[in-house]
């Protein structure tokens, strides 16, 4: 049973979901199925059925933490992490509005960040995120006071040793 939407995820993540046979057990490990309309297994069966708008707009291809919970549960060794890239590649590339449209947003700060520095640097990210995304500057600036105090934030940005390579990086991938 394939149809353009998944051998679109099979050739971008090498996945094949037809071999799920639905056990639940991605599921009911993933950390975050609470706050998502379909959950993991859904989403496969979604794309077998190639229900390709309900899937590249909604929110649960943005919320997914990558944590691979479900990868290690599977009996048939599906990466749904990689196959969840594979969604939000193809929803961005197809200009669909992202379900959660501060995950993208924070995605993008990350990687500009890490292109331009060769490694994260979090205040600026989240300085930046809460910017674009209109949220207070200094909600919860007690717990960022409290990781600067413990130098776990450092204030200003240093450019890694290795930022030429990690800048081929972007260009291969481009
Ligand atoms: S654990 Fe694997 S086989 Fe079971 S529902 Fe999830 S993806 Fe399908
Ligand atoms: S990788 Fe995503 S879908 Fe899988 S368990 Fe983690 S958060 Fe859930």
């Amino acid at each position: 049973m394939t149809n353009y939407l998944s051998s679109e995820v099979t050739r971008r993540s090498g996945q094949h979901v037809e071999l799920c046979y639905h056990c639940h057990k991605c599921t009911a490990g993933c950390p975050v199925v609470a706050a998502m309309e379909y959950g993991p297994d859904g989403l496969l069966r979604m794309v077998l059925l190639d229900q390709a708008d309900l899937i590249l707009s909604s929110q649960d291809i943005w919320l997914c933490a990558g944590c691979l919970t479900c990868a290690v549960r599977c009996p048939n060794d599906i990466d749904i992490a990689a196959v969840m890239d594979s969604l939000r590649q193809i929803a961005v590339s197809e200009s669909y509005q992202p379900g959660e449209p501060d995950a993208l947003l924070f995605h993008r700060l990350f990687l500009g960040v890490v292109q331009r520095l060769g490694r994260s640097h979090e205040a600026a990210m989240l300085g930046l995120f809460k910017i674009l995304s209109h949220v207070p500057l200094l909600n919860d600036m007690g717990a960022g006071l409290g990781l600067f105090l413990r130098g776990k934030v450092p204030l200003l940005p240093g450019r890694s040793g290795a930022s030429a390579e990690v800048g081929d990086i972007f260009q291969r991938c481009k």
